[in-house]
């Protein structure tokens, strides 16, 4: 059998959750710890913190979603993410990604409110409106 023999799409839908974990700080170093719940290493330090947010699991866990394939409404019940469900009406997998958190911030310069990723640490940001570069920090 060739690989051309091979037509099913065996890729996992996929959906991103729309519950965002909570942005969490180092202990040890008041930086951003990388996003989602469990065992986290901070990248700024290389401190290792348990991050647990109960509220937030509750709610993945009680998150629902549409099936991309046949559009049946599910619960989720998983407890974290991502998370894979299997479809109760076409048993399709599917897989509930982390939610893409961006936070706002306004540039000092012109006022204009930016949507950014958090990522830890310091990076330089360059204004789309008024091209100024200033940095953030998180
Ligand atoms: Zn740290
Ligand atoms: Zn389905
Ligand atoms: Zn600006």
């Amino acid at each position: 059998m060739s690989e051309e023999d091979v037509e099913v799409d065996i890729s996992p839908l996929e959906i991103e959750s729309d519950i965002s974990p909570p942005l969490i700080n180092c202990p040890n170093c008041e930086g951003l710890l990388p996003l989602g719940l469990g065992t986290k290493t901070c990248t700024l330090c290389g401190a290792v913190a348990n991050v647990e947010h109960e509220a937030t699991r509750k709610e993945w866990a009680q998150e629902r979603f549409a099936c991309p394939n046949c559009s049946k409404v599910l619960v989720c019940g998983v407890e974290e993410r991502p998370a894979k469900v299997a479809c109760s009406s076409c048993s399709n997998q599917i897989v509930v990604k982390p939610k893409v958190v961006k936070v706002e911030i306004t540039c000092p310069s012109c006022d204009r409110r930016l949507r950014l990723r958090p990522r830890p640490g310091s990076r330089q940001i360059t204004c789309p409106a008024c091209d100024d570069e200033f940095k953030v920090t998180f």
